[in-house]
């Protein structure tokens, strides 16, 4: 083990005894780059200087026992979607290349006020559309568990960094699994907020009515202690919601017994490997342990989530991306001339992806005059029946847990050419932020040596709850220790 493989909590223990300072823990992470990131490829754009010398204003203050930031010295990676000014910031596409943001985005700045040392831009599926990074127009980034498999996605470079020991932490977005979902094939935590918990501005839009900002760490312990710095009232965002400002490492050494815990049927059905659900209810039966009450809950409504995530997400991301003309943001693949229409034309074509355009597509299609009905506002509907009926089994349980994923981590080309293999990825997720609920996935096993995670939701702005389940779990296990072999170089580098 060494000290990139820490968590955020153990540094802080270090660096307050004066054991290690930022510095060393920077060198320990830039070598770990320097070995693995050829072959993993989860940084678009690093930016080593800078966080050398962030990492020595840290050592300083350190050495001179100022008050320290919860995350001073702290190496974290961000997701390319998240703006800071003056950083190049692509989504990982074309479109937007050169473009490079004039201010930053709350949760950036929020994350520097604490001392953050910021590596790097962590690569990601086009404009986040997407659940393997194969959608990114740079690159694939690889799983470190198997280099032949994705990472997941959209935010697979976030997770790839923290797993692989490139990064202590990272910030990914999750408009319908994008945190949760390559957490669990990466075997990091990852933590989904309530909508409306942290504030998104700042975050290129995908469909703002889903996406939410939120950590992936090593532990749950490292999540509620990022919680604690990205959530809170932002006057920057519309949507952004006046909660009670708590400490979400409150409850996380509350004993369990007397938790109520739902399993709902439909997330243990068909399409669910057998594997990955042996492997959660072991989870489960280690929480009865742990004194947790379990009991059977249905939500019938389960099977419609995806379909009207679909045309929902696809809706708003349709409508945001609409302003990607080459003219205010980016990259124009033409000069304007006389023909404004041919431009917008030519710079779209040649700056959108594949995916990005079957969206722009299908969120055009489903808002138009003659299928606005059918369609979009069917999906409205189903969101409202979906909302009622989380709220509902909400009344009886503290808790909901479901696989994260029907599936451990997939092979590249195994569903890229397939989008509706590869939207099923987020079947346990999506319904997640369709009703804006909070939720987490914990490591919670292997199946043949790929890691498997288990989604623990809880009711709007119960994070405390979910937390605690979460670290009650990984106090008892050592799945989240685990970490995949720093690849084949080990050594030579
Ligand atoms: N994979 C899902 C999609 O492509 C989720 C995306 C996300 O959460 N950003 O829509």
């Amino acid at each position: 083990m060494e000290l990139c493989d820490l968590t955020i909590h153990e540094l802080r223990g270090l660096y307050a005894r004066k054991e290690v300072f930022p510095s060393e823990v920077l060198a320990s992470v830039t070598r770990r780059i320097h070995k693995v990131e050829k072959d993993y490829g989860a940084y678009l754009t690093l930016d080593l200087e800078g966080a050398a010398e962030q990492a020595q204003a840290a050592d300083a203050r350190i050495k001179a026992g100022k008050a320290l930031g919860v995350l001073e010295g702290i190496p974290v990676a961000i997701k390319d979607n998240l703006c800071q000014a003056g950083k190049e910031a692509t989504c990982a596409s074309r479109i937007l290349q050169g473009f490079v943001p004039p201010y930053t985005a709350t949760v950036v700045r929020k994350i520097l006020a604490q001392g953050a040392v910021i590596l790097g831009r962590a690569n990601m599926d086009e404009f986040a559309m997407g659940s393997s990074t194969e959608y990114s127009a740079v690159k694939e980034s690889k799983n470190p568990w198997d280099p032949q498999r994705t990472p997941g996605g959209s935010s697979g470079g976030s997770a790839v960094a923290v797993a692989a020991g490139e990064a202590i932490a990272a910030l990914g977005s999750d408009t319908g699994g994008s945190i949760r979902q390559p957490a669990a094939f990466s075997g990091v935590t990852g933590l989904k907020p309530t909508y409306g918990l942290v504030s998104r501005y700042g975050l290129v839009a995908l469909a703002s009515s889903l996406d939410q900002i939120g950590p992936l760490t090593k532990d749950a312990e490292d999540s509620a202690l990022l919680l604690n710095i990205l959530s809170g009232f932002d006057p920057m965002d519309s949507t952004s919601v006046r909660v009670k400002e708590l400490d979400y490492t409150r409850d996380l050494q509350q004993d369990l017994s007397g938790k109520k815990i739902g399993l709902p049927l439909e997330y243990f059905g068909a399409g669910i490997d057998a594997e990955v659900k042996r492997t959660v209810m072991k989870a489960v039966d280690l929480l009865k342990e742990l004194g947790v009450e379990v009991v059977e809950i249905s939500l019938k409504f389960t099977e419609y989530a995806l379909p009207a995530y679909c045309i929902i997400s696809s809706a708003e991301a349709g409508s945001n991306l609409a302003r990607y003309d080459g003219i205010r943001f980016g990259k124009a693949a033409a000069r304007i001339e006389d023909n404004l229409a041919a431009f917008y034309t030519r710079t779209r074509s040649e700056g959108f992806g594949p995916e990005v355009k079957r969206r722009i597509m299908l969120g055009t299609y489903v808002l138009s005059a003659g299928s606005y009905e059918a369609y979009y506002k069917k999906a409205q509907q189903v969101r409202t029946l979906i909302i009622k009926e989380f709220n509902e089994v909400f009344q009886q349980v503290d808790a909901i847990i479901t696989p994260t994923t029907p599936t451990t981590a997939f092979k590249f080309g195994e569903k890229s050419q397939d989008p509706l293999r590869m939207y099923w990825s987020e079947v346990c997720t999506a319904p997640v932020n369709m009703a804006g609920l909070p939720a987490i996935s914990i490591p919670c096993g292997f199946s043949c040596g790929l890691p498997v995670g288990m989604q623990i939701i809880g009711d709007h702005f119960m994070e405390t709850v979910i937390l605690n389940i979460a670290y009650q779990y990984q106090r008892v296990t050592d799945y989240h220790k685990a970490r995949p072999e720093p690849v084949r170089k080990e050594g030579t580098a």
